[in-house]
């Protein structure tokens, strides 16, 4: 089998609903964070739902719901930021990510999905789960099969990015580059700027010739070391981590990390697979 051709993103329509990552607190009492992928399908198959019509419909104010990312065979659209927080399943909106799939699930709606998570793992870290909408309310969404879903998400990564399935290796190694997307407008310049790097690091770490010739879509490696996408997320302990080995790798005190993570009452007791939280820069 040929690997999946992962389609140009579509940003044109966006949903209005949200709640700003920054907002989590207040509105969840919890911070943002992305433990989990959520498999949708957006209506039932009977109804012979369309993409369009889905972007659409998730487009209008009136809908008061929303999703991270619609996707079906050769199309892919987001309608929310990864960061923020869509309304998809109620109390798993501030862990979650969220794709919609079409209901009908052909082979190729499959290699859809599971491109799609192979994508978001790939930002978010190889050992994200999926679980149904049906896991956190009464629902019939979705009847996509999650077990072929994660194996093709996992052959697709596998092939594309050489990403093992046991996670990232190395647990003394430096961080892996993150992957930001390059969207309509962007220079290297002010990309470098905002991620407080320079235009040669990303160049180099991303095979850029000409740095005045980016494209919109295109995949840039950005050191992770310097600045994570826009935290908070969660880091999953590894064997030989220690809590202020893993506060130094992001930049902040063990005092800070602690602050953020109620659960962790011994910070020499942590435990391979833990979830650490690490706070937002903003
Ligand atoms: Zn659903």
């Amino acid at each position: 089998m040929s690997l999946y051709e992962l389609p140009p993103l579509e940003t044109r329509k966006t949903a209005p609903n949200y709640t700003p990552e920054h907002d989590a607190p207040e509105v969840f009492g919890a911070v943002r964070s992305i433990e989990v992928i959520l498999i949708h399908w957006w209506d039932e198959p009977q109804r012979h739902p369309t993409f369009d019509g889905t972007v659409n419909w998730l487009a209008r104010e009136a809908t008061k719901a929303s999703a991270h990312r619609i996707v079906e065979d050769g199309r892919r659209a987001r309608m929310v930021d990864d960061m923020n927080i869509a309304w998809h399943a109620g109390p798993a909106n501030v862990k979650s990510l969220s794709i919609e799939g079409n209901p009908r699930r052909s082979d190729g709606d499959y290699a859809a999905v599971a491109a799609e998570v192979a994508v978001m793992r790939r930002k978010f870290g190889n050992d994200l789960p999926l679980a149904h909408h049906y896991d956190y309310m009464s629902t019939t969404c979705s009847g996509y099969d999650l077990a072929r879903v994660d194996r093709e998400a996992r052959a697709y990564a596998a092939a594309k990015y050489g990403t093992g399935s046991g996670g990232s290796s190395g647990g003394s190694s430096k961080p892996a580059p993150w992957v930001y997307t390059v969207k309509a407008g962007d220079t290297l310049a002010r990309i470098a700027a905002k991620y407080d790097t320079s235009v040669q690091t990303i160049a180099r770490l991303s095979d850029v010739r000409n740095p005045n010739r980016i494209k919109t879509g295109q995949e840039l490696k950005i050191p992770s070391k310097v600045k994570r996408a826009p935290a908070p997320w969660v880091y999953r302990v590894k064997s030989g981590d220690t809590l202020s080995g893993i506060a130094d790798k992001f930049g902040f005190t063990t005092g800070q990390i602690l602050r953020v993570n109620d659960a962790v009452t011994d910070p020499d007791r942590i435990k391979v697979g833990q979830k650490i939280k690490v706070p937002s820069r903003n």
